[in-house]
Parts: C-alpha cells; sequence; structure tokens
C-alpha cells in the first residue's frame, strides 16, 4: 500500500517542471494534506493531471533543482512500477483525475527511464488505460527506450533547460546539451512519423520541451534562436517557458527571480513565430541592440518598426495586414477578400479587427486617426 505522504511528496516535487497551460489545483488526500492535480490543456483537450516523479532521488547536479544531490534535501522517496500504476488507477476511478504526466529525477539514466516505460506498459497493457499519457524522455535514456516509451505516450517531452552548451553546462555540469538532449530529440522526432501506424496508443506523438528564462544570463533573442530552431528541425509541438525562480535549498537559492513578463513576452513571440508564421528577420525588430524585449507587446514593438506609415486597409495583403496588431490570420484573410470597400470602423469590426489595438496603424480610404472618439 503506497502511503498518502508518499503520493502527495512525489507529486509536489515534479510541480518544479511547470508549464504555463498548467495551473495547479488541490484535492484533498486523507490526513497528510492536500494532493497537488494541474488543470492542463492537452492535445486531446482540457484535462486534469496527477503528475508525479518516479523518484526524487537524483545523481545529477542541476544547481536550480531540489531534487539534485547538491541540494540540501535529504528525505528520497520511490514508486515502484506497480505502486505508480495503481496509484494512478485509484485517482482515475475515483475521478479525481483524468490523465498521467509522469516524469522521474536520475538516479541511474537507463533503470529510471526503464521504470517510467514500465509504469505506462503496466498501465495500457494491465490496466487498460486508454487516457492521457505524457512522459518524459530523461537524459542518458536509450534509443530503443524512447521508441518503446513513444508507443505508449500521447506526449513526450526533453527539457533543454537553457539555451546553448556552454549555458547549460554552468548550471548543470554533467548534462551534455548535444549528447543527453538534442540527440533525444533528434531520436523522438525520427519516431514521430512511425508512431501514427496503427497500433499504436496515440495517432501522432506530440513532442515539447521547456527552456527557463533568465537563469544565466540568457538573452530573448537566444531563446528564440533555439526555439525557432526546435520548431523547423526538431518538429516541436510546443515550446514551454518559465521565468527562473530560485528555490530554497539548492546553490542558485540566492540568485534574482526573473521577472514574470519575460516569460509572457516570448509566449506572445512564439506565438507570432509558430501561429501567425512570422518569419525570423519580421520578428528581429522585437528586440533591442543586446537581445532583449522590452516589457511590450512584441507584435506592437515589431509594427512600430515595420509601418513608416499606417497601412490602408483596402486592397492591402494578407501578408502585410497580420502584421497589423489588432489582426488576427482569420481576419487578415476575412479583410484581404473583401468585395466591398471598407468605409467604416463599424464594418471593420464586423472582420474581427481590435479597433483599439488596430487603430494607430492603419488607414481606411486614405484617413488615419489614432482615436476611436475621433473616427467619425
Ligand atoms: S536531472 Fe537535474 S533537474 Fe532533473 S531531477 Fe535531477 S537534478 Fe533535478
Amino acid at each position: 500500500m503506497v502511503s498518502a505522504e508518499k503520493v502527495k511528496a512525489l507529486s509536489e516535487l515534479a510541480s518544479y517542471d511547470m508549464e504555463q497551460e498548467e495551473q495547479l489545483k488541490h484535492i484533498p488526500l486523507g490526513n497528510s494534506g492536500p494532493l497537488h492535480i494541474y488543470e492542463a490543456k492537452t492535445p486531446m483537450g482540457k484535462c486534469t493531471l496527477f503528475k508525479t516523479l518516479m523518484t526524487n532521488k537524483c545523481k545529477m547536479d542541476c544547481k536550480y533543482c531540489v531534487n539534485a544531490r547538491c541540494s540540501k534535501s535529504t528525505v528520497s522517496w520511490k514508486y515502484t512500477p506497480q505502486e505508480l500504476a495503481n496509484t494512478f488507477m485509484i485517482l482515475y476511478r475515483k475521478r479525481m483525475v483524468q490523465g498521467l504526466f509522469l516524469s522521474s529525477s536520475i538516479e541511474d539514466p537507463i533503470p529510471s527511464m526503464e521504470s517510467i516505460i514500465e509504469s505506462a506498459q503496466i498501465l495500457r497493457t494491465k490496466k487498460n488505460y486508454k487516457g492521457y499519457m505524457h512522459l518524459k524522455i530523461l537524459p542518458g535514456s536509450t534509443q530503443d527506450q524512447v521508441k518503446r516509451a513513444m508507443q505508449y505516450a500521447n506526449r513526450v517531452s526533453i527539457n533543454l533547460e537553457t539555451v546553448s552548451p556552454s549555458h547549460l553546462s554552468e548550471i548543470a555540469s554533467n548534462k551534455d546539451f548535444k549528447n543527453d538532449i538534442l540527440k533525444r530529440q533528434a531520436w523522438v522526432r525520427n519516431f514521430q512519423s512511425r508512431s501514427k501506424r496503427p497500433g499504436s496508443y496515440s495517432q501522432g506523438v506530440s513532442h515539447t520541451s521547456q527552456l527557463m528564462v533568465g537563469i544565466n544570463g540568457e538573452s530573448d533573442q537566444e531563446i528564440f534562436t533555439l526555439t525557432a530552431s526546435e520548431y523547423d528541425h526538431m518538429n516541436l509541438t510546443r515550446m514551454y517557458y518559465s521565468a527562473f525562480k530560485p528555490v530554497l535549498g539548492t546553490p542558485l537559492e540566492r540568485n534574482s527571480a526573473a521577472p514574470f513578463w519575460r516569460q509572457n513576452r516570448l509566449y506572445q513571440l512564439d506565438w507570432l513565430y509558430r501561429v501567425y508564421k512570422y518569419s525570423r528577420d519580421e520578428v528581429q525588430p522585437a528586440f533591442s541592440d543586446n537581445g532583449f524585449m522590452h516589457n511590450m507587446d512584441p507584435k506592437v514593438a515589431i509594427a512600430r518598426t515595420n509601418f513608416e506609415r499606417p497601412l490602408e486597409i483596402n486592397g492591402a495583403e494578407e501578408r502585410d495586414l497580420i502584421q497589423v496588431p489588432g489582426i488576427g490570420p482569420k481576419t487578415a484573410k476575412s479583410l484581404a477578400k473583401a468585395k466591398e470597400k471598407i468605409t467604416s470602423l463599424i464594418t471593420l469590426k464586423r472582420h474581427g479587427v481590435v479597433l483599439g489595438r488596430a487603430l494607430s496603424f492603419i488607414r481606411i480610404n486614405g484617413l488615419h486617426q489614432t482615436t476611436l472618439a475621433s473616427f467619425n
């Protein structure tokens, strides 16, 4: 029988690996206090996740992590795969959670990865669990392990943590950026197309990663450049950004936290590249000379540089329209296809334009007004 204390502890210790689209919630769990669960957006829709580590015992020395061997944390917890599967199924059958996000600290890379895979295998083949499962791929896992994990998972992730081999070696001296992370991401990418075969638990495994923001001097431009390359070459589904927060008991406990707005601005920039399809060159005006962004919507920063004069809405190309703040891809398409000449704000609004954001960047029939009040 697994103690509620262990369930709670390993779930709480998994909470440092946050993805922005997760919202922390608490549910009662016996006498040992509430259990952390997460409302998350998944490829299968909104889902309440049981997020946990298999163990918090780690031989690595990541300076930001409370589970590292160099941190002051002393109590170790561990599930066997059978225990993890039983625990999850109890929570699942009681409808306390709908999906699983399973990670682990690294006692030894190959056995630690094996215990994640074995848990997933028990859930899929013995417990007949068909719901959402996100499995972490650990640095040092083998190619065969990556392949087997992807047979059970809906999503796998490998955290990049930071932007380059030298940045990583400063904060995690025994993780190798190219070998432990990029090489394993390439395996995931190569197996992704094969996972679409019938018989896999998931028709197409999504692939995500995470970068810490403001941990060791990396600029927003460096973060963006790596992210763009991950979307272009690693078939990454989503990058998650996490503003650095020092954790008590770790070697970085006295470092300053990164401002939260940096994380949010990076999400906005990511959206421009991933969804609005801005090119790498088109986003460059978002960065100042030192490679950092100001606390300003990057779409506005880019538009201020790109639009020397307000854009005439009538006759404008979809590609130009999409760069106007307050105009998204659907609205840009609708405006570019409009058969009737646009002459009023009401028509613009009907197409979906957010007037308050767009007005200073557009002209309608040659007229340019900067406020709603002055536009008749
Ligand atoms: S590998 Fe690093 S980040 Fe992961 S649990 Fe171990 S010390 Fe923490």
